[in-house]
């Protein structure tokens, strides 16, 4: 697989997710992506993406201002 931007190699690596939605912030750690060795262009595979909009909904709903959570623990 290689980047959509570049071509450039993918490499699998975690990385932190930050989202605002509606004056919140959402920080999930640790997601596996894949990051681009030549541009830096992180992705996630379609596994990763619904689950982490799985994790950013419920945190939504369960705190008010900042949620930081472990895609892991999640
Ligand atoms: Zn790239």
């Amino acid at each position: 697989m290689s980047c959509f931007f570049c071509k450039g190699e993918l490499k699998e690596q975690t990385t932190n997710f930050m989202t605002e939605l509606d004056n919140c912030f959402i920080i999930v750690k640790n997601v596996p992506s894949l990051v681009c060795a030549q541009c830096g262009e992180v992705s996630y595979t379609d596994e990763v993406a619904a689950r982490l909009e799985c994790i950013v909904k419920a945190a939504r709903q369960a705190v008010s201002e900042v949620a930081i959570v472990n895609y892991s623990a999640a």
